[in-house]
Parts: structure tokens; sequence; C-alpha cells
């Protein structure tokens, strides 16, 4: 965020910085902002960019910032960057916080040092076309940036160079071949037998099979991850798809996809989870559960609003692509490393969702013998969690 301030008194900022005997070329960058300060002289060297800070000076500190604002730029002299402390103290838990760090402190280091404003535009598949996207909110939308992996070189090129080309994972064409894999489990939910989850009636929750359907009600106010564990490993190449419900509640509630691995007693927080989520407001979330926020929000027209949602989530090597109602949305590294078997789904507070057809396969690896499908005995597990902490801070 830059400060306001400056465009309201910059004549008189500017007359006060010629008389204030303040020493302008003043350099003192706390020292835990030192390492992302490097960093960022390092990609600007690369780019043949170079910043002589030391002489020309730069302020970058801890503040506690008013309005959910994480960092702020004041254009003083010398540059000046608060970074507000209990935003900095939250996301520290996460993992990912060194990115999430990273990624504020290069924006404000984007206002203050590279002279760039807020760009709020979008690339092909609705994500934000930059790390610089800030300021007002636009419709609600928060300003999450998936910054890892093949993302973050992107967004560092385009940092330093706004003419940078949309990068190839933001295509809508899908590149890779998504068939060839072979169903391994499937519930039809026509009967009890099909269910896959138990039918019980509890203080919590109550599940039931209605017309091809498994109907889930929730009787708590948080959040459920309802699963199975299966024999298959999120490691290897996956398909898992079902339709879902959720036909009334909040709007904003999210509901959708889990996948991963969900330790039994643990709060919910950090878990290694990958969730693919929407709401009724016709928006899709990408993230997993270990990170402080999800990694995108992206307005999604092929979201049916209360209506019956096809998800679908096919993994090729480390990438997952995801699908809404046969439509190819996005694409992403999968973030969890290590082993996981649990497939499920997330139920918004006190919701009723209706689940179809879920489906998980696995890739045919060729010249592996034709195995007989035999029915997979799963488990059944749910766990509640708290609320995911919902948006990323004005910047
Ligand atoms: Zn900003």
């Amino acid at each position: 965020m830059i400060s306001q301030k400056y465009f309201n008194y910059s004549i008189f900022l500017l007359l006060l910085s010629f008389l204030s005997c303040k020493d302008s070329n003043e350099y003192r960058v706390d020292s835990t902002f030192v390492d992302y300060l490097h960093r960022f002289e390092t990609e600007a060297s690369k780019r043949d960019k170079n910043f002589d800070i030391a002489s020309t000076g730069l302020i970058i500190e801890f503040a506690d910032l008013k309005d959910n604002t994480a960092g702020l730029t004041h254009y003083e002299n010398p540059i000046r960057i608060e970074i507000d402390k209990t935003y900095w103290k939250a996301i520290s838990k996460s993992a990912g916080a060194d990115l999430m760090k990273e990624e504020l402190i290069f924006h404000e280091l984007g206002h203050g040092l590279l002279n760039r404003k807020h760009l709020n535009s979008t690339l092909e598949n609705g994500e934000w076309k930059s790390i610089m996207c800030g300021g007002d909110k636009i419709n609600g939308r928060s300003w999450n940036i998936n910054y890892k992996g093949f993302r973050r070189e992107y967004y560092i090129n385009e940092l330093f160079n706004e003419s940078t080309l949309a990068p190839e994972f933001s295509s809508l064409q899908l590149m890779v071949d998504t068939t060839g894999y072979r169903s391994e489990l499937y519930f039809s939910f026509n009967s009890i037998d099909q269910a896959g989850w138990e039918i019980k009636d509890t203080l919590q929750y109550k599940t039931s099979i209605s017309n091809g359907r498994l109907k889930f009600e929730s009787k708590v106010t948080d959040i459920f991850l309802v699963y199975i564990k299966t024999k298959i490993d999120i490691q290897t190449d996956f398909s898992y798809e079902f339709s879902i419900q959720y036909p009334t509640g909040e709007a904003v509630n999210q509901y959708g996809m889990i996948f991963g691995f969900v330790p039994t007693g643990s709060e919910g927080i950090n878990d290694p989870v990958e969730y693919f989520t929407i709401n009724n407001n016709k928006k899709m979330f990408i993230g997993n559960r270990s990170w402080y926020s999800y990694f995108t929000e992206l307005n999604q027209n092929s979201v049916l609003s209360n209506g019956i949602n096809k998800f679908k989530v096919v993994k090729i090597r480390k990438l997952l692509y995801y699908f809404i109602n046969n439509t190819y949305t996005y694409c992403s590294e999968i973030e969890v490393s290590e082993t996981g078997n649990h497939f499920g789904f997330m139920v918004p507070p006190k919701g009723t969702v209706y689940l179809e057809n879920l489906n998980i396969s696995q890739r045919i690896i060729s010249g592996s013998p034709l195995k007989i499908n035999q029915n997979m005995n799963v488990e059944f597990e749910l766990k509640t969690i708290k609320p995911f902490n919902n948006t990323i801070l004005n910047k």
C-alpha cells in the first residue's frame, strides 16, 4: 500500500524534507527484513538493476498498522516502509511463511524502489497478474497470490518488468493429456452398500442416502473435513472427482474437495491437506491447510450457485489440474510432499451437502498387468476444524 498522506501533503513533505535536520540518507532496516532486502537486490542485479541503498538510504521498520494493512510505503526521504507486527507474527506460524514475507517486502519495495503503483489486472485464468495488486478491494476479492514454485519466478520477472509476457501456466488451454486413468474406488451412493461413509445420526452430524446421493448434515459451527482412508497415495498420479451440492446457507461459505493426510488429534491447523473449494458467490479457492490462507481466489463463472457442481482434480507428476463442471480452470503444483491417502470433502458450518458419483482413479502404467479391481475397504473418518484465515491483508 502507498501512504495516501503522500498524495495529500506531498508539497508539505517536500518542504519539510528541506527544512528538517533529518538525515535523508538514513539506512535503518530491522534485522528481520535484511535477508528479504538482500534477495530483492539479488533479483534486481540479475536484471541489471542496481541500487545503492547504503548511500541513498532506506528505512524498513515494524509498526502497528491500522485498517488491516500488512505493509505501507511512505514516499519520504529516504523511503520508509512499515510492516505490521501482528500480521508478520501471525503468518510466521504457517508453512510458506518465508514466501509470504518475501512477497510482502517485494511488494513494498516495488512501490519504494521501483516506483510501481498498484496493478489490479488479471491473467487469462483470472489470477492476479502482479504482486503489485492492492489498494481498494475489487468486489471484496482478496489479494492472495499463489506465490510459490514456478509462479514465483514469473511474479518477480513481472515486478521488475511490467511488460513480462503472460506465463504458460495462466492459459486456459489444457496442454496435457488427462486421460489414461483407471477407476480404483467408486461410490454411486445408490444404496447403503454404496455409501462409502457410515450412515449415522450423532450429536455432531447426520449421514443418509437418498436418490443416489450421500447427504451430510452438519450440526456444528465448525467446518467439517469428512474423508476416507484409501490405499491410493496422493504422491502417485491420480484423478479424483465427485459432484456436490450445497443448496442453502451463507453464500460465502466454502465447500468442496480435500485430499492429503489428516493427522488424528490435530487441530486442523498446519495439516498437510490440499483443498479445492467453491462458494455460491461463484468463487473458487485453492490451498493447503498448512498455509496461512488459500493460494488463490478466483471468480469462476462455471460455478453453478446453489446447484450441483462437478469437481475434478487430475494429478500429473507434481502438477494438479483443476476442473469445475468439466471446464479446466487452474493448474498448480501439489504442496504436500509426503504420503497421503485421505480423500474427502469439506462441509460448511451447520451446512448440508449432497455428494454424487465419487470416483478416484490412478494412472495406468503401460506394461503393468491389468489387475482386477476389488472392493476396496475404506475407513471413514471426520474432523471438525476452525475456519480458514480468509484473506491476506491490505498491502
Ligand atoms: Zn501496495
